[in-house]
């Protein structure tokens, strides 16, 4: 039995704990958990808004850390070796959604930090096809959101990659990730922003993106529009401001209502879209992307990060909740 001691989250309820792991399979590693990223989906799990999730859970799921210990059937890592641990934890690699695939809809996939236990404890034991390893040019503190708010977001990204103007609503963790390979791709970045976030408009603006309000319906339409934000409000307006034969995703795992929308909005061939979890192509298919900017141009993407020790779990949690953070948080998960 290994004690892998962790921040337990019930509906409204944060807590230290101790997570026993049985044994390491032999098609699993055994991960030192050195730095987790913290997301909005962490926050719909403590409000008990993503219904699926099997409480009391350890959340988590932008997971840096390096192997203790692998399986006899595990071939594509060794130990000592960085990886990157994400929000699939598992498919079943058997259903017609995993056969097609699309295993990111599978029904029987488990999601890192909300059905099985996630990042924010010392140890995890990951399954050998999913998890990536971190290429050197990235440390641990750049790399975690990259785990879910870049794959995620790359997943949202990956309906409208092939359109030179992109919406970007919603400018956190994952917009402004998706943002800057958007731009490195020599696309038109229009960032949609709260009008009084004066501080984001700025980080968009010298990012490089045209910037805008998010209740802006605009002359100069764009092709491609994500929206991040869960705020179903934001249909209307991306919907408007997207071109015919355009795409709105939505890429969020929970939004608030969508407002009725006119059908003149959605007319003239419009897509409107979600993208739900990621599959393991997503998590190479990033990486490799990010990778190749970074040997062509030198580009790496910059993160407006926060770091914290895990002890300030509860007290940042709150800060992020209120928007007091920058817009990606990562905890050292060195646990006293
Ligand atoms: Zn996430
Ligand atoms: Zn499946």
């Amino acid at each position: 039995m290994i004690k892998s001691e962790g921040y337990f989250v019930e509906v409204g309820k944060i807590y230290k704990g101790i997570n026993e792991i049985e044994n390491v399979g032999n098609d699993e590693v055994l991960v030192k958990i050195e730095v987790c990223g913290l997301c909005r989906t962490d926050l719909h799990i403590l409000d008990g808004e993503i219904p699926f999730t099997k409480y009391p859970i350890i959340p988590g799921h932008q997971i840096i850390g390096r192997v203790l210990q692998k399986g006899e059937n595990v071939e594509n890592i060794d130990v000592g070796n960085r990886v990157g641990i994400y929000w699939l934890y598992s498919s079943c690699q058997n259903c017609e959604y995993c056969r097609r695939g699309k295993e990111n809809l599978c029904d029987k996939a488990e999601f890192t930090g909300c059905t099985v236990h996630g990042g924010f404890q010392e140890l995890i034991v990951a399954k050998k096809d999913y998890f990536v390893k971190i290429p050197d040019f990235y440390d641990n503190y750049e790399a975690a959101p990259l785990m879910c708010a870049g794959i995620i977001g790359y997943r949202a990204f990956y309906f409208v990659k092939d359109f030179d103007s992109i919406g970007i609503y919603g400018f956190g963790s994952a917009g402004h990730i998706i943002a800057q390979v958007a731009l490195s791709l020599d696309k038109k970045v229009l960032a949609f922003i709260k009008r009084e976030d004066k501080d984001t408009a700025n980080l968009a603006y010298n990012l490089g993106c045209k910037v805008y309000y998010s209740d802006e319906v605009i002359e100069e339409k764009h092709w491609g529009s994500i929206i991040f934000a869960p705020v179903g409000e934001l249909v209307k307006f991306a919907l408007q401001n997207t071109k015919k034969g355009g795409i709105v995703v939505c890429g969020g795992i929970h939004m608030s209502d969508i407002p009725p929308l006119k059908y003149e909005w959605l007319w003239n061939e419009r897509i409107l879209m979600s993208v739900a979890n990621v599959t393991r192509k997503d998590a190479i298919d990033f990486w490799d992307l990010i990778s190749q900017i970074y040997r062509d141009k030198k580009n790496k993407i910059k993160l407006d990060l926060d770091i914290f020790k895990i002890d300030e779990f509860e007290k940042v949690i709150e800060k992020y909740r209120k928007g007091q953070t920058k817009k990606s948080v990562v905890f050292e998960m060195k646990i006293v």
